[in-house]
């Protein structure tokens, strides 16, 4: 007490020891004259994603961040979808979901940027194939069964994803994966348990389940069907000459356009699938078959995914 009145007395005197009130910072808000691009990550069919040091010292001390912005020329059309990413990622909270940072206002607050952590290895897409020798099959096992984790508590929020594969998988180190990629992600809220594209022309057709091809329908259930997928990438170590694409090419033959998908609609409904991985365990190609029901109904669950990875991984 008597301390805090002596202080009184000396800032009386001496008012240039006031404490200034700090001003309210935002971390959230990242300043763009202090993010310094270092390389680019990656791109995909709307964005492209750039490793920055958030450096405001000046003094190459700063974190390293991850800067997701839009391609120049869909700037207009998909600055909507980046807005929606960002209002999406920054509500989930999950050790196996990529972690958002903030945002970065351009000029003007037209363009914004997302600013999420940086994952050093990248997505399992690039890491994989490099990395075969260290990588068992425990190891492809237990990021199979960390997607699911994180695809389960995406689905309890109410979220389809519909861009599950290996190249939206990051890692955080050799042992934990992170979903990253939610440009495609929507909410069921307003919905009747599944949502309806009406203007996808270049979706990932190779990774869809037969009901959005057909009818453009979104359930959790699609989102297994595309996590079965995933899961046979992984277990190839994302061999491009093993990929779906060249795997379900080679089954309806070199086509274009609406004709890939009719033909491999029609190769679905045969009850054609992937074939199982050389070294995939029967048991393990049986979960993929699971996920690969032609009926959604049908499909295993993530939380059913969890348990029983979880099992055979003991
Ligand atoms: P798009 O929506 O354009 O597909 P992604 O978010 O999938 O963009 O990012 C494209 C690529 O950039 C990824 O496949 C990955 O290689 C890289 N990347 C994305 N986010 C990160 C991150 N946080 N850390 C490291 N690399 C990343
Ligand atoms: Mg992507």
């Amino acid at each position: 007490r008597a301390i805090v009145r002596d202080i009184d007395m000396l800032e009386e005197k001496n008012p240039s020891i006031k404490p200034q009130p700090t001003p309210e910072v935002d971390p959230t808000i990242f300043e763009k004259r202090f993010l310094r691009k270092i390389r680019d990550l990656g791109e995909g069919h709307y964005g492209k994603v750039e490793l920055c040091r958030y450096d405001p010292r000046g003094d190459r001390t700063g974190e390293l961040v991850a800067v997701k912005s839009l391609k120049p020329e869909n700037r207009e059309e998909q600055s909507t979808n980046l807005s929606r990413e960002i209002d999406i990622l920054k509500a989930l909270y999950h050790q196996n979901i990529v972690k958002y940072k903030g945002i970065c206002q351009e000029e003007g607050g037209q363009a914004v940027k997302l600013i999420m952590e940086y994952l050093p290895l990248g997505s399992l897409k690039e890491y994989l194939p490099r990395n075969k020798g260290k990588t068992s099959l425990s190891t492809l096992l237990s990021y199979c069964i960390q997607i699911s984790k994180g695809m389960e508590y995406l689905g309890s929020r109410n979220y389809i994803h519909r861009d599950l594969a290996a190249r939206n998988v990051l890692l955080e180190n050799e042992g934990i994966v992170k979903i990253g990629d939610f440009g495609l992600t929507k909410s069921l809220k307003d919905n009747d348990g599944y949502y309806t594209v009406k203007d996808d022309v270049d979706s990932p057709v190779f990774w869809y389940a037969p009901e959005c091809l057909t009818l453009c329908k979104f359930y959790l259930a699609s989102d297994v069907w595309s996590f079965g997928v995933t899961m046979y990438e992984l277990l190839t170590y994302c061999d491009s000459s093993k990929s779906p694409m060249t795997c379900f090419l080679d089954m309806i033959g070199r086509t274009h356009g609406q004709m890939t998908i009719i033909r491999l609609v029609k190769v679905l409904q045969e009850g054609k699938r992937l074939p199982r991985p050389e070294n995939c365990p029967e048991p393990v190609y049986e979960l993929m078959r699971r996920c690969w029901e032609q009926t959604p109904e049908m499909r295993i669950t993530f939380k059913d995914l969890v348990t029983k990875l979880t099992t055979m991984l003991q």
